[in-house]
């Protein structure tokens, strides 16, 4: 799995289809993922993840199951 080299600026969920927007500080990378990919995205790459996603990390509904 790639992920973008750049910080994440904002994550949010959509409250009726469940697909997850990523805005990083490079709009280039900016992209929504799909509920089952958000789901192996943070089973197969937590580790990846969590470097990018430090700044908003303080959130942790991100990161429960
Ligand atoms: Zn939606």
């Amino acid at each position: 799995m790639n992920l973008p080299n750049s910080p994440v600026k904002k994550i949010y969920e959509c409250r009726s289809c469940g697909h997850v927007s990523i805005k990083f500080w490079d709009s280039h990378y900016d992209r929504t993922y799909s509920k089952e990919e958000w789901r192996v995205i943070l089973e197969e790459g937590l580790q990846a993840l969590k470097k990018i996603l430090r700044p908003v990390s303080e959130d942790p509904k991100f990161f429960t199951n």
